[in-house]
Parts: structure tokens; C-alpha cells; sequence
């Protein structure tokens, strides 16, 4: 035995769970670092009583070291022990509240802290929003968008690695991409497997890293899409063009651009689904006696026969003239509501008429 953990931290074998606790916070707050600056015994001291503390706070590792005097090299902090972070003014205190995780991964994590733990290799989806006129809605239009984005390096095509160069397996992880990390604190054991910091869960590290990317495969650069609006389209509809969002890390899988379609209203129409709305203005002496009169619709004008006796108000069809329906070859109807409009100023002879019909 190396080194005896209950003497360490001042209890007995036989010391119940809160004991150990309540010895621990006692020492650990009368060691620390920022206390003694500079005292070199107090700080191995203080290192000694957190290892203590780490095994003895932990049920299986206490048990192993009961029965063989190590924890048989199962701690995760790989034999260092605590002794990477004294000088980083840890304080048991802070354990009162806030992100454990993230503690720890900022003690143990080498460096990268909340980054890496979250570290995803894929690359994220980008969102960006177009405007289009409500005629551009009816034929649909390829749009460029342009953006600032993570796009895969162009030196070394993604990969990351220096040309000549190949990659090796990770050996944080064993080439697995997750490590298992158990965590003591005060209050209890924390265990997770996390995403391996050095190879970002790839299992594979690059052996020389590329020197325009650092290593990561891609850079952030100014990209343009072109993206294919579809006939149809509905003010408010999001595409998902796959794989044109951000360059995943080291050549993993990209993202996808979500392109969010906003259409501008037009006064003359008004889209109900499929189907368009607007309205028709008669002349009294068409609706009374039918007419063949052009309409305006998406697709430019239309003639439309109206019957005789046709009345305000009414809503007349022309079929296969509303919205093309996104993706396939349906079209929906446009409709208008006819609106008569009576004359005012009649001429002489206009008024001699229906004086004459007046009579009839
Ligand atoms: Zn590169
Ligand atoms: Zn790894």
C-alpha cells in the first residue's frame, strides 16, 4: 500500500460515508492552495487529501482499496491524480452550485473545457431566410444564397491531415471516440462516458495535422448555394438542402442548410392553400347579358366566360389556375368573387337607352 487514504484525510476504516465527507471538506478547505501560497508541503498535502477523498468517496474504488490496497489503477485521471489542477484555484466551495460536468471537464478535460465536451464532429445545419415576389412563388427560381460558413479545407480536402500524412488511431480512446469518466464530488459519484476530447469521437487522430485547418478539416469561409425554390412554395416553408450546411470535422458527415422561404404578398392575389382568391370587377351590362371578359391569375390572363344573370358577390372558377402544388403536377383553381360595377356618368345617348329599357 502506497499510501493510507484514512490517515490521509484523519478518519478510520470503519468512518461512515458523511464522515468521510464532512473530514474532507474540513481539510480540503484548510489546505487550499490559495491559503498557502507558495507552501509546497501544504499543497502536496492538499493533492494527497483530494486523492484520498477520490477513492474513499467512491464505493468500488474504496472496496478495491480496502481489499488491495490500490484502486489497481482504475482512476481516471490516470495516475496524476488531482495534481493538474491546485494551481487552478479550486474550491470546494463552488460545488455548492453550477455545471459539474463542466467543472470536472475543465479540471480533467486538457484544456478545452465546455467546448469539448459538447464537441459534435458532424457539422451543424446553418439556417438562413430569402425573400421572394409572389409571382417567383408560382414558377419557383434558383436562389444563390451566400454565407459564412465552416466549409471543408481545401488543402487537405477535410481530412486534416498534412498531405503524406495518414491517420492514426486515437490513443486517448483506443480508436473507440468515447472515454468513460468517474468523477467524485461531494455530492456523490458522477460517471459518464463522454466524447473523447483528443479525436473529437472520430477514434482517429490525424499523425501530422493539416497546417491551414489545424487539424480540423475544415475553415470558415464565405460559401454560396445555389438553391432550387420550388414551384409552389408557401410564405413561411423551409427547405433542407442536405449536406450544405457546416463542414463536419476531419471529412465526418456536413449539415444542412435550412433555408427559411418568406413570399411577399401581391394585392391582387390572395393564396388559400392551393387556390387562388381575388376579385373580379363586371360591368352591369356583362353580368346582365354574359360576357366573355379576361381575368387576370398567376399565369397571366385568362379569358373567362360569364354567364347571363351573373349576381354580385358571386364566385365564379377557373380551373387549373391557382398555385402549382409543390412537387407534383397538380395545380390548384383561382377564384373571384365578381364585383358590378354600375355606371355613373352615362352619356346622352347611354341614358336615351335605359330610359328606353325602363319602359320595357
Ligand atoms: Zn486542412
Ligand atoms: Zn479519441
Amino acid at each position: 500500500m502506497a499510501k493510507d487514504y484514512y490517515a490521509i484525510l484523519g478518519v478510520s476504516k470503519s468512518s461512515s460515508e458523511s464522515e468521510i465527507k464532512q473530514a474532507y471538506r474540513k481539510l480540503s478547505k484548510e489546505l487550499h492552495p490559495d491559503k498557502h501560497k507558495g507552501d509546497k508541503s501544504k499543497e502536496d498535502k492538499f493533492k494527497e487529501v483530494n486523492e484520498a477523498y477520490e477513492v474513499l468517496s467512491d464505493p468500488k474504488k474504496k472496496q478495491a482499496y480496502d481489499q488491495f490496497g490500490s484502486t489497481d489503477g482504475s482512476s481516471p485521471f490516470g495516475g496524476g491524480g488531482f495534481g493538474g489542477f491546485s494551481g487552478q484555484g479550486f474550491d470546494p466551495s463552488q460545488f455548492n452550485g453550477g455545471d459539474f460536468s463542466d467543472l470536472f471537464e475543465s479540471f480533467f478535460g486538457g484544456g478545452g473545457g465546455r467546448r469539448q465536451r459538447t464537441a459534435d464532429p458532424r457539422g451543424r445545419d446553418v439556417q438562413a431566410e430569402v425573400v421572394i415576389d409572389f409571382t417567383e412563388a408560382v414558377t419557383g427560381k434558383e436562389q444563390m444564397i451566400s454565407m459564412k460558413a465552416q466549409v471543408a479545407c481545401s488543402e487537405c480536402e477535410g481530412s486534416g491531415n498534412e498531405s503524406g500524412s495518414k491517420l492514426v488511431t486515437c490513443s486517448e480512446c483506443g480508436g473507440t471516440g468515447a472515454v468513460q469518466r468517474t468523477t467524485n464530488s461531494l455530492f456523490g459519484q458522477i460517471r459518464q462516458s463522454v466524447q473523447c476530447s483528443r479525436c473529437k469521437g472520430t477514434g482517429k487522430i490525424p499523425e501530422k495535422p493539416c497546417r491551414k485547418c489545424d487539424g480540423e478539416g475544415r475553415v470558415l469561409e464565405k460559401k454560396t448555394v445555389s438553391v432550387h425554390i420550388p414551384a409552389g412554395i408557401d410564405d413561411g416553408q423551409t427547405l433542407r438542402i442536405k449536406g450544405e450546411g457546416e463542414a463536419g470535422q476531419r471529412g465526418s458527415a456536413s449539415g444542412d442548410l435550412l433555408v427559411r422561404v418568406r413570399v411577399q404578398p401581391d394585392r391582387r392575389f390572395e393564396r388559400d392553400g392551393d387556390d387562388i382568391r381575388g376579385t373580379l370587377s363586371l360591368k352591369l351590362i356583362d353580368a346582365v347579358l354574359g360576357a366573355d371578359v379576361s381575368v387576370e391569375t398567376v399565369h397571366g390572363p385568362v379569358t373567362m366566360t360569364i354567364p347571363a344573370g351573373t349576381q354580385p358577390g358571386q364566385i365564379l372558377r377557373i380551373k387549373g389556375k391557382g398555385m402549382p402544388v409543390v412537387n407534383s403536377s397538380r395545380t390548384g383553381d383561382h377564384y373571384v368573387t365578381v364585383d358590378i360595377v354600375v355606371p355613373t356618368k352615362l352619356s346622352r345617348e347611354e341614358k336615351r337607352l335605359w330610359e328606353e329599357l325602363r319602359k320595357v
